[in-house]
């Protein structure tokens, strides 16, 4: 049988994960990279960038870390290294096109009010389709920017959820950065100056950095370091280096930044918006996390968010090359529709305040099931009812699952 043609936009974790899978299925797997090396957000980081998930939940099922890396935290160049042994191991790069970005897909085949009518996904539930259907996939590659197409039978995007359109607040007429003397940056812009460069922009300087999360909690520790080299993260706070405010809003002045219920300004040279992107709206209303009910032929690797996304993105990997290769059809177009609306209402409920449409984080373990029993697979995955009623599961229970449908 003629082998299907699998293009992958993206060679993050989840484009190295998904250009395997698709190779051990024996499909003709393409990865369109638009950078110039693999490795997604590890490749472009802070340099004070660490694992934040433990090392032995956030390692390939098939693909240990080296025994050389004994950190339970690696940093981003050991992650790197992990990343680049994988794709050589499993003879990934000769499968990627790099500086290759991908500016246009287009899918030819069904009209789409043909499409609209169809009750079952790409017309008769099967991965291809009747065969009819395929994506034409416009890449801009070279320093000239000429634009090739190529066509493939199944298209995955695994272009991360980590970058794209920043997530920045907006803010009243004169209250925003145009009032503001200083220079205000995405996060994005300060990891993507390089180390050097950014170590150049914050030495001496005021640094006020919006957000509490990982790359904010970062940014700050740079500027820190930078300034007065102090060790640790709350040593720097406890000594005043760091100096954390939580405020609700804030607003801008010419000199600095007024937060709310304050009346003087902290004043700043540079303000760096480390609030993240909007991944969480680039998708919506997709069936076990992976696949569009009414898009024929494309599936997502990599939107899903959880406490290691490693396994999360391998797992939807091995659900999804399954369905490729006709190991079960997904339910009608109409019951996926209603899953989804389902799934949203559950993750409503168990996340509360947290909800964000992409973090599976509360629920992982009902989607594991899902796949599970999607593959044919038990979803009891340990030995004794008592082990899988009291022991914690992690991605090492998952390790030996075959798929027997
Ligand atoms: C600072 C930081 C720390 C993190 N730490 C952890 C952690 O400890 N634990 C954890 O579980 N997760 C962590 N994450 C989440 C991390 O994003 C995932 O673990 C994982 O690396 C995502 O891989 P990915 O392949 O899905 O996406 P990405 O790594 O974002 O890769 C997407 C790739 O697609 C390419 N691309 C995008 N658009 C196009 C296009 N149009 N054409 C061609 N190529 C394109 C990009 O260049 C990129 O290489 C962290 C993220 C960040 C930013």
């Amino acid at each position: 049988m003629e082998k299907k043609r699998v293009g992958i936009v993206g060679a993050g974790i989840s484009g190295l994960v998904a250009c395997k899978t698709a190779l051990e299925k024996g499909f003709l797997p393409t990865v369109f990279e638009a950078e110039a090396n693999i490795g997604g957000v590890w490749a472009r980081t802070l340099d004070s960038t660490k694992l934040q998930s433990p090392r032995p939940i956030y390692e390939f099922a098939d693909f240990p870390w080296p025994a050389s890396v004994t950190e339970a935290a690696p940093d981003h160049r050991q992650v790197m290294d992990y990343l680049q042994s994988y794709a050589r191991h499993f003879d990934l790069l000769r499968h990627v096109e790099f500086e290759a970005r991908v500016v246009g897909v287009e899918y030819v085949g069904a009209k789409e009010e043909e499409i609209m009518a169809w009750e079952l996904w790409a017309g008769n539930g099967e991965a291809f389709g009747g065969g009819r259907g395929e994506w034409h996939v416009a890449v801009q590659k070279g320093e000239d920017g000429s634009t090739e197409i190529y066509q493939v039978d199944f298209l995955i995007l695994c272009i991360g959820r980590f970058s794209g359109t920043p997530n920045i607040p907006t803010f009243p007429a004169n209250k925003g950065p145009e009032v503001f003397d200083g220079k205000v940056i995405h996060s994005r812009d300060y990891s993507n100056m390089g180390s050097a460069r950014a170590t150049e922009l914050i030495r001496g300087k005021r640094v006020t950095v919006v957000g509490f999360l990982k790359s904010a909690l970062d940014i700050a520790a740079e500027c820190a370091n930078a300034n007065v080299m102090p060790e640790k993260f709350y040593d720097r706070v406890e000594e005043g280096s760091i100096v954390l405010k939580p405020s609700k809003s804030f607003s801008f002045c010419k000199n600095g930044v007024i937060i709310e219920g304050e009346a003087a300004p902290i004043e700043t040279d540079i303000l760096i918006f480390a609030t993240g992107f909007k991944g969480d709206q680039k998708l919506r209303d997709i069936f076990r996390e992976c696949i569009h009910p009414r898009i024929p032929q494309l599936a997502v690797l990599g939107y899903s968010e959880s406490f290691t996304n490693l396994h999360t993105s391998e797992m939807r990997s091995k659900w999804l090359f399954h369905f490729l290769d006709g190991g079960f059809q997904p339910p009608s177009i109409r019951e996926m529709e209603k899953n989804v609306v389902e799934w949203e209402k559950y993750m409503k409920r168990y996340s509360g305040e947290h909800y964000r449409r992409s973090s599976i984080g509360t629920l992982h373990i009902w989607y594991n099931d899902q796949l599970c029993r999607d593959m044919g697979c038990n979803p009891r995955r340990k030995k004794g009812f008592l082990a899988d009623m009291f022991l914690p599961y992690g991605p090492t229970d998952y390790t030996n699952l075959h798929p027997t449908n």
